[in-house]
């Protein structure tokens, strides 16, 4: 069935809290394990069919944020879900206690039961309101940054739109771009600064009402994070600043020598005097050659992309009034991936089809879903790992996709070296923000730029309001899924070890990523690390030696710039 085919009702929230209510009740009772394993199918299939409908309406609002209907859906979800996390709490809280705990362990699996508890840690009735008011903020933040209709070369463009032209062979005109984006978060400073400071207030209060002393171990439980914790991430963060800022400053350096002037923010996305590669076609072409790559990669790749084509599960294009960025969702009740972007007719374009699409290809082989619907995808930490490996696993292909594949290549790999930098920065910059939930928003501000220029000192603006720190206004994850951000982080280290040996011995790196792919969220991050024979990146020393052999395949890529 097509993505447009699929149905969708609103739920009956009275009706599904009774209904979950009487699994509740008989899951109480002392039941036969037969039975008991009955009602669990029956409760998550319920759950299924919930999230199926929250993910169509959450998928429709964002390909129209001004579709009144689906507004309303959404806005009821934001309200409701509440209620409905507390019953799975309810029943989670029983599976806990069961006596035939070990049994249920030995079929759905122990990361199952792990979820459920770090589940039960970060709820309680007492703070459902207080969700229900999260939710609302969240969505505040997203209305004003895609509704933005900033005045750009003659248009009215979002900010999707408008980033299109960071790619422009005019200097003149990125410096003019990035100075339209920064006047539009400068005009609604105030605005989006307070939407932030409701936020971190109000997630602290709910942090004390839970028993914790702050928003952090709260905010890490949230994530799923399982066998690690905030240190582990602190020294982590230290290696990047001892080990990847100096790379990633002498590299800019190095392109700084090469154009012959000190390249700014708004250069980011350039990275030859003689042009970047340009895309081969447009849309269309693009999705066929993807097409024509997933089926020389592997015979389950072939068949996944097919699927996504046949069954109108790409939702590429980019049109007014649809939701800035790009991700892949899941829609249990129809086994069906969704990727969902903006095309912008810049190399981007062709990241969407190898990272969102790693990311469907994952759920898509998951061999564990019928289990759970939480092992359709991992935790964030691990599931990172498949989108961003794909990237690289797309690497012999991308001369279907460029005119220059290795200038492509230079490019991509240049900008993953200067992401871990910026990705450390918003994990460090939150972990300060929700350690201090008192300070004001004039001072987050200027906690920003004093952290960014520790971590990034090769990113230099010559706008004011970028120097005031207001850069993270646009990133959505500080809002919406605090403590996200460090995921990335911790995925290019082990997608780094997949480009590595891909480059020694690609057999063996395609059935190890393939094996992790089928194993889905059944295992927790450290684990699928394990599974994959890579290095957990919180090993000492890990990172300095990945470093160096990055560097040299970085080098080794040959371009021509003259
Ligand atoms: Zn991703």
């Amino acid at each position: 069935m097509k993505f447009k085919d699929y149905k969708y009702e609103r739920i009956n929230i009275e009706t599904v809290v009774e209904f979950l209510d009487k699994q509740i009740s008989k899951l109480k009772s002392d039941l036969p394990y037969e039975e008991e394993f009955a009602i669990i199918r029956v409760f998550q299939n319920e759950m299924k069919r919930i999230e199926t409908l929250y993910n169509i309406a959450g998928v429709r609002y964002t390909l129209n944020v001004n579709d009144e209907f689906y507004k309303q859906e959404r806005e009821f979800f934001d309200l409701n879900i509440p209620k409905i996390l507390q019953k799975e709490q309810e029943f989670g809280i029983l599976l806990l206690n069961s006596k035939y705990k070990n049994k249920h362990i030995k079929y759905f699996g122990k990361q199952l039961f792990d979820l459920i508890e770090i589940g039960i840690k970060t709820f309680d009735p007492c703070i459902m309101e207080d969700l229900q008011k999260e939710n609302l903020l969240t969505t505040e933040y997203v209305n004003i940054i895609s509704n933005a209709a900033i005045e750009f070369d003659g248009k009215t463009l979002n900010l999707s739109e408008l980033n299109k032209y960071s790619h422009d062979a005019n200097r003149e005109v990125r410096k003019a771009a990035s100075d339209a984006a920064a006047l539009f978060f400068h005009d609604n400073d105030e605005k989006v600064g307070q939407i932030y400071d409701e936020l971190v207030k109000l997630r602290d209060l709910i942090a004390k009402k839970l028993g914790y002393e702050n928003f952090i171990e709260l905010g890490y439980l949230r994530m799923k994070r399982i066998g690690y914790t905030k240190f582990d991430v602190e020294n982590y963060r230290a290696d990047v600043l001892k080990y990847l800022t100096p790379l990633a400053s002498k590299l800019t350096k190095e392109k700084s020598d090469r154009f012959g002037f000190d390249v700014k923010n708004y250069d980011a996305n350039i990275d030859f005097k003689n042009g970047n590669p340009s895309l081969l076609g447009d849309e269309e072409y693009l999705v066929n050659q993807a097409l024509t790559m997933y089926k020389d990669m592997s015979k389950e790749t072939g068949e996944f992309f097919e699927y996504m084509i046949e069954n109108g599960l790409l939702e590429l294009t980019a049109r007014k009034g649809k939701s800035g960025g790009g991700y892949c969702t899941y829609f249990a009740d129809y086994n069906s991936p969704f990727i969902f972007s903006n095309f912008n007719g810049t190399s981007a374009d062709v990241d969407v089809l190898t990272h969102e699409a790693g990311h469907a290809f994952q759920v898509y082989a998951c061999e564990y879903k019928d289990l759970s619907s939480s092992y359709a995808f991992p935790t964030s930490d691990a599931c990172e790992i498949h989108s961003m490996s794909m990237e690289y696993f797309g690497y012999p292909y991308m001369d279907k996709f460029f005119t220059d594949a290795n200038k492509y290549k230079h490019s991509h790999l240049l900008s993953n070296i200067t992401f871990v930098p910026y990705g450390v920065l918003v994990d460090h910059f939150q972990h300060e923000v929700y350690k201090n939930p008192s300070i004001n928003y004039e001072e987050r501000k200027r906690l920003w730029r004093k952290l960014e220029k520790e971590y990034m000192p090769f990113k230099v603006y010559d706008n004011e309001y970028y120097n005031e720190g207001l850069y993270w206004y646009r990133q959505a994850h500080i809002f919406e899924a605090p403590f996200y951000y460090i995921d990335y982080v911790l995925a290019t280290n082990c997608a780094w070890q997949f480009l590595i040996l891909n480059e020694e011995n690609h057999n063996k790196a395609w059935e190890s990523y393939l094996k992790i792919c089928k194993i889905g969220g059944k295992l927790s991050f450290l684990d699928i690390v394990k599974q994959a024979k890579l290095k957990s990146p919180f090993i000492k020393g890990n990172l300095k030696t990945i470093i160096e052999k990055v560097e040299k395949i970085f080098r080794s890529i040959k371009i021509n710039d003259n």
